[in-house]
């Protein structure tokens, strides 16, 4: 017997295919998440919408997509193997070697065969009486099993901007999550960028390097910091392949599952020419250093704070020819850090190039997207092509765009109105046999992602070995372990800066009606911490969760 939902979310009867575990999506997590399962012995189905494996860097294939993490500290750490085997090529890797990674890691553990790509799931409703969740896809497919295991990710429900006449532009648009699979050219064109987030600046700094003309719509400006990549040479291979434990046992120690760990220093208990001589050391340096080792209070305390962005904001200065347009690329209402910090590469240099033009939108915002172009309050512009890197439905987007529904029909969209509960991160009250990895209020959702995807897809994995040896059926969370868990998100969260301004870690849109509120939507009390909080429940028989053998 299988269910549909109708309109009251009761069930009524259609044909569907089993298994035990279905997963949705087939990125980093869903893939080694199946890796992990199938070795139990379980029957495991992928659902996955795109064509191909790799979530993130499947769909963001725009211009200068690539790691802001140092690409052997981002790889899976899980078989020895696959560490000897692949050869990063650059410190940090563009996106099409990082899908040629995924798709060789695919290959080798023979994943493709238990995953069903361009199957988006449209709905996803748990039957009560037999206790098992049943999907429903764009397709009309349907598939059932006892367990269900979400595997979206945080940033993939990208959002275009809620402009009058985007659909009536008659040149090239796109969204930067949605990018084409066939190469874009942009010599000669005249091209729109709308967006200064990680994205835009990744985009920006690439396509300037062969258009005709480029116009940067920015609304809010970023502190950008220096990628400093560089090819990965022949001495540094064996290098690295040998200091692989040394990397991850680092990683593990680390806040953000990154190589970099913030600085034991205060900012202001140095003198300033040390401080001055610090910041320059990690401006000069590789990667997130500059934002995930600085100095210790920088994401509390706001004179510490102060002092670095005065440091940035001088770098951009001293980088923009034009003081004008080097103050309009300055942040003014938040300090630096306190949003999620773009890694560039000579991006502050293209606004020195006559083909390029940066419009502030807090001067006049956009109005509409015409057939030529856009109008601003100021103007008309008129373009060959229109990039859109204005972002994500960020961590529950991806929930939100799944008709998901629990214990009596009721909407996890409903449940989550004023901001997500959950346990761990990784389920939700109400929501039996339901596993989020990478979900709001997760360790992973702020982490370099691949080191806490493992530790989520481990940890369910163990719990999948527990239910299996136990004869479970059903696991709960219970209502009083989600509100412990959520208060407690809320709590680590309250002293960080990032807290007190706009961005998409506080669950802001502009682009959606109702994203307006901020909501903490990530878990900031660190990735050691969050590991140790999860073994200990664990340990303890999995407080929190009620274990269940139910017939069904
Ligand atoms: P984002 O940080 O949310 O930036 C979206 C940009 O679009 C912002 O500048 C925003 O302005 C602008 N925007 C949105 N709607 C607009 C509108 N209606 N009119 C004008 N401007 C509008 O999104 P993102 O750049 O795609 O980055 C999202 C996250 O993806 C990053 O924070 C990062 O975590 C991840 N990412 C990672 C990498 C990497 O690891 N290498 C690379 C890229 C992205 P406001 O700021 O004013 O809203």
């Amino acid at each position: 017997m299988s269910v549909e939902a109708n309109e009251n979310g009761t069930a009524a009867s259609v044909a569907a295919a089993q298994y035990d575990v279905m997963i949705i999506g087939a990125g980093m997590s869903g893939m080694y998440q199946l890796h992990l399962l199938r070795k139990l012995g379980l029957s495991v189905r992928v659902f996955e919408a795109g064509t191909g494996v790799g979530g993130t860097w499947y769909w963001n294939r725009y211009p200068g997509a690539r790691f802001d993490s140092e690409s052997y500290s981002y790889g899976y750490s899980f078989s020895e193997e696959l560490l000897d085997e692949w050869e990063w090529s650059e410190h940090f890797s563009a996106q099409p070697e990082t899908l040629r990674y995924l798709n060789y890691v695919a290959d080798k553990f023979d994943l493709n065969r238990d995953i069903q790509f361009g199957a988006r799931v449209r709905a996803a409703i748990y039957d009560e009486a037999e206790t098992c969740w049943e999907l429903e896809l764009e397709s009309g497919e349907r598939a059932r099993a006892r367990f269900l295991i979400s595997a979206i990710g945080p940033l993939s429900a990208p959002t275009m901007p809620n402009i009058p006449g985007v659909e009536s532009f008659q040149g090239e648009a796109f969204h930067t999550g949605l990018w084409p699979h066939e190469p874009v050219d942009f010599s000669g064109k005249r091209v729109a960028v709308i967006g200064t987030g990680a994205t835009g600046v990744q985009t920006i700094q690439e396509v300037a390097k062969t258009v005709g003309h480029l116009t940067v719509f920015q609304r809010s400006p970023n502190y950008c910091a220096p990628l400093h990549n560089s090819p990965i040479t022949a001495e540094e291979q064996p290098k690295i392949r040998a200091g692989y434990p040394e990397t991850f046992a680092r990683c593990r120690a680390s806040h953000g599952g990154f190589i970099h760990k913030a600085d034991h220093r205060n900012a202001l208990e140095v003198s300033a020419e040390e401080r001055e001589a610090f910041l320059e050391k990690l401006y000069s340096e590789p990667g997130f250093g500059i934002w995930m080792g600085n100095f210790r209070d920088m994401f509390t305390d706001e004179a510490a704070n102060t002092a670095v962005s005065d440091f940035i904001k001088k770098k951009i200065r001293s980088r923009v020819n034009d003081p004008a347009i080097a103050e309009k690329l300055i942040p003014t209402d938040h300090g630096f850090g306190t949003r999620r910090v773009p890694l560039e590469t000579r991006y502050y240099e293209v606004y020195n190039q006559d083909n390029v033009e940066l419009v502030d939108l807090n001067e006049g915002a956009i109005e509409e997207i015409t057939p030529k172009g856009l109008r601003t309050a100021n103007g008309e512009y008129e373009f060959d092509m229109i990039i859109y890197a204005t972002g994500f439905d960020a961590v529950t987007g991806a929930f939100d765009r799944i008709d998901i529904r629990g214990e009596g029909g009721r909407k996890l969209k409903d449940k989550w109105a004023n901001g997500p509960r959950t346990y761990l991160g990784l389920q939700i009250e109400g929501f039996p046999n339901l596993l989020t990895l990478v979900g709001p209020h997760n360790a992973a959702t702020f982490c370099n992602i691949p080191r806490c995807i493992e530790q989520n897809v481990e940890w369910v994995a163990e719990l999948f070995g527990y239910i299996q040896a136990n004869g479970i059926t059903r696991i709960a969370a219970t209502l009083e372990a989600e509100d412990a868990w959520t208060e407690h998100v809320y709590e680590t969260a309250a002293e960080l800066l990032f807290t007190k301004v706009d961005s998409w870690f506080m669950g802001i849109n502009s682009n959606i009606p109702g994203k307006d509120r901020r909501t903490f939507l990530l878990y900031a009390g660190g990735a050691p911490a969050y590991r140790d909080r999860c073994d200990e429940v664990s340990a303890n028989g999995y407080e929190g969760f009620a274990l269940q053998k139910v017939a069904g």
